[in-house]
């Protein structure tokens, strides 16, 4: 019998992604997952013929029979089954090595980084698809890559890349990394070590080779420290908000400027032109104007693609200002280092909403800014003592809840005009949301029922 067996382990966006390509590439995908398949997904596999089974594994298909097995980010390398499956010498590749084998052609763009990746991926390709050029994105945004490339071919890719994927690659090369910063993030899958999580970011630059470009946060501590370790070939090119480089780019007078090919020094726009506000933006757009001045994009389409940029969903959205009180949703920030940016933009007094399930948070950097900007924290679930033992010498009114509407309505009464209220939880959803989406969307529903009881008489 001829072996043509793939086995997907995860039935998600990533693994019904490469279930697909597989069988376009003419071999039999398997999909097999611990936990339920959503619905939606499991009416793509059926109407395209693809064999699943979920909670649970049936290891005697995966171990005698596959070729391969494609695995979805979601699974640990530590688990059980994958660390019997490499014992055995079954070859696991991540979906975005087995996408890219089939679109070998096409330019690849990926972007890395604890914070920042979707901003800066959607920043890049706008650029680019304004500039004209045939491009397409997906990656950790929520579009699996195998599936992207199912469709017509494209010259470019751009690519919002984790370190969970990065972890499963071993061959995958960009043509252009970008590596936006790296602070803890998800320790709790690398046995608490920092180091391997580091290891895993560099993995975007340390597969590249001499004609490639590896773009970088010069002002990042942490990528500056290691760069050293990490045997990289390709053209380093930093980019500062807080030097003035001689190559990369950098601010000065107050505007972004880059150097060409040819060391030219490029003036782009005044920073204070940027609809998305923040220094952690800022950054972003300055990655994003290197790779696209990498690849000659004219200024035009940079400039007016920037001055149209609007926030994402969950990223520092402004929802609604009720009497005077601006509610703010930041719930993608699932990490210290996010909500440190967040307390930073606020520009007034802010009662922060935070909360859910830690993942080795260390709050210390966020002390000196709760201090000076905080004036009380709504917890969000109930394993939060770490983070009220954190806090308790320095904020005085901590306000433990149980649900985001009790949580909108608490801050509210503590509120008066001109405060700020932030959701940035600082932790994932897990305990009590499925998703950053659903928590950030049950809040944006709170907010508006308030705004709707505050304001009844405009409505009746
Ligand atoms: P990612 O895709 O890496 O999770 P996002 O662009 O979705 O990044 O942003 C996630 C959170 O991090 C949001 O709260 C956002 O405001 C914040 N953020 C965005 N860019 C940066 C950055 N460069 N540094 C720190 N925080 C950032």
């Amino acid at each position: 019998m001829k072996k043509n067996l793939i086995v997907v382990l995860g039935g998600g966006e990533s693994g019904v992604g490469a279930a697909l390509l597989s069988k376009k590439m003419g071999f039999k995908p398997f999909v097999s997952d611990s936990g339920v398949i959503l619905n939606k997904y499991k009416k793509i596999l059926v109407e395209n013929g693809i064999s699943f089974e979920e909670k649970g594994h049936t290891e005697n298909i995966i171990i005698q029979k596959s070729i391969k097995v494609i695995k979805s980010p979601g699974i640990s390398r530590e688990d059980p089954l994958i660390k019997k499956i490499n014992y055995l010498g079954i070859p696991i590749v991540s979906e975005l090595e087995f996408g890219k084998n089939y679109r070998n052609t096409s330019y690849i763009i990926s972007i890395t980084g604890s914070n920042g990746k979707t901003t800066t991926s959607h920043i890049v390709y706008k650029i680019l698809k304004k500039e004209g050029i045939h491009v397409g994105i997906a990656g950790n945004i929520g579009r699996s890559f195998s599936r992207e490339v199912l469709n017509k071919k494209k010259d470019v890719y751009v690519l919002e890349v984790s370190s969970f994927q990065l972890d499963d690659c071993f061959k995958f090369r960009s043509n252009i990394a970008v590596l936006l910063n790296i602070t803890r993030d998800h320790l709790n899958r690398y046995n608490n070590s920092f180091e391997k999580y580091i290891f895993s970011k560099f993995r975007i630059a340390t597969h590249q080779n001499k004609e490639d470009i590896f773009i970088y946060n010069h002002d990042d501590p942490i990528i500056r420290k290691e760069f050293k370790k990490y045997p990289i070939v390709s053209n380093c090119i930093p980019f500062s908000i807080k030097e003035k480089l001689h190559v990369g780019a950098y601010i000065k007078w107050n505007h972004i400027f880059f150097r060409n090919k040819n060391q030219e020094e490029i003036g782009i726009l005044n920073v204070e032109k940027i609809p998305l506000k923040g220094d952690h933006n800022l950054s972003n757009v300055m990655a994003a104007v290197l790779v696209s001045s990498t690849l000659n994009v004219q200024k035009k389409s940079i400039i007016s693609t920037i001055l149209e940029l609007t926030p994402i969903e969950h990223r520092m959205e402004k929802v609604l200002n009720i009497n005077g009180v601006q509610f703010i949703n930041d719930s993608k920030a699932t990490n210290v280092n996010s909500v440190f940016y967040a307390l930073k933009s606020m520009n007034a007094p802010t009662i922060w909403i935070a909360g859910g399930q830690d993942k080795g948070n260390d709050y210390e950097e966020l002390l000196p800014l709760v201090k000076e900007k905080v004036k009380a924290i709504i917890f969000l679930g109930k394993e939060n003592k770490k983070f009220v033992n954190f806090f308790q010498d320095v904020i005085d009114i901590m306000v433990e809840t149980e649900s985001l509407r009790q949580a909108v309505r608490i801050a509210y009464l503590l509120s008066i005009h001109g405060d700020n209220i932030l959701l940035s939880p600082a932790c994932s959803s897990f305990n009590l949301f499925k998703d950053y989406k659903e928590r950030g969307h049950k809040f944006k529903q709170e907010v508006r029922k308030l705004f709707y009881e505050k304001n009844r008489y405009f409505f009746e």
